[in-house]
């Protein structure tokens, strides 16, 4: 069987490891067909086409897009785009704009906390100016050592009602589904699971996204519980979307799931790369 994931991260987004590095890294935990999703942002995919043709890898173009839907952030994979689409690079573009200046904010209000220099030290970790995130943040707390560890930080500083929280502004769900249809790609929604959506709002953003072309939602991720998987391939077949699966990978060691160790996805669905090859 073939093993294929189709969600991570380089440091082109929130990643540390460079686009041909992820490469290298999935392929020894012995994946086959990879695609490389970074946030708002397509321009490590040139990179990881090469090292994964290198590799004896399929490649997927990926991306994974910040959209706010009822006030909250949701993410939006699209796989197979065509990464030099006008409109969805525009549309990238747009997305990702407001990232330096929450990060000047976000900085602001850690330090109210006590957390100084925290703008200066996330940027150490940036490897994409365009792209500075709150992982870059979390990887600074922990450096100082206000928390053990990245989940940690969330918890305590950069989550919903948080001291180091700034409210923001990302793409709509219709716009991100139509950069993704408009360069040739497949919509999924990630990791369903991680939404604090009541079951009524869940299913209304099932709904609409079905009703504007997407395609598909991810069942098994890192982001999931083995008992999330049950629940989302049922899901799944429920509304007749196809299924994803990735690890959402952002570094050695410190995400939830590193390449070899995610589950296939269950028998009942059916894989967004059911016709692709
Ligand atoms: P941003 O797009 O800057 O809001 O950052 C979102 C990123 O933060 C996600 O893509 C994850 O990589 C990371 N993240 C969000 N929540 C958590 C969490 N609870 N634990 C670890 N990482 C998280
Ligand atoms: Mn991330
Ligand atoms: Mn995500
Ligand atoms: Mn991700």
């Amino acid at each position: 069987m073939l093993k294929v994931d189709l969600h991570c991260h380089s440091n082109v987004s929130d990643g540390v490891l460079a686009p041909a590095a992820v490469a290298q890294h999935a392929r020894k935990a012995g994946v086959d067909v990879w695609a490389l999703t970074d946030h708002d942002e397509v321009g490590g995919i040139p990179a990881a086409r090469v090292a994964a043709q290198e590799q004896g890898m399929r490649f997927v173009t990926g991306v994974e897009i910040s959209i706010t839907w009822a006030n909250e952030t949701v993410h939006i994979v699209g796989l197979q785009i065509d990464e030099k689409n006008a409109g969805l690079v525009n549309g990238l573009a747009r997305t990702r704009s407001g990232r330096d200046n929450r990060g000047r904010e976000i900085a602001n209000q850690l330090a109210k906390v006590g957390v100084m220099g925290a703008y200066e030290g996330a940027l150490k970790y940036v490897g994409n100016p365009d792209l500075m995130s709150r992982t870059h943040f979390a990887r600074y707390l922990v450096e100082i050592g206000a928390c053990a560890n990245i989940p940690d930080v969330f918890k305590k500083y950069l989550s919903e009602g948080k001291p180091g929280y700034v409210p923001h502004c990302w793409a709509s769900l219709a716009d991100s589904v139509n950069w993704i249809r408009g360069a040739g790609g497949v919509a999924v929604i990630a990791h369903p699971g991680r939404y604090k959506f009541s079951q009524l709002a869940q299913g209304q953003l099932f709904d609409e996204f079905k009703q504007l072309g997407g395609t598909a939602i991810e069942v098994v991720t890192g982001s999931h519980t083995p008992e999330q998987y049950v629940v989302y391939a049922q899901l799944a077949n429920s509304y007749g979307f196809l299924a994803s699966r990735g690890t959402d990978f952002h570094a050695p060691g410190e995400s939830r799931v590193d390449f070899a160790l995610l589950p296939p996805l269950p028998a009942s669905v059916t894989p967004v790369w059911h016709d692709w090859f």
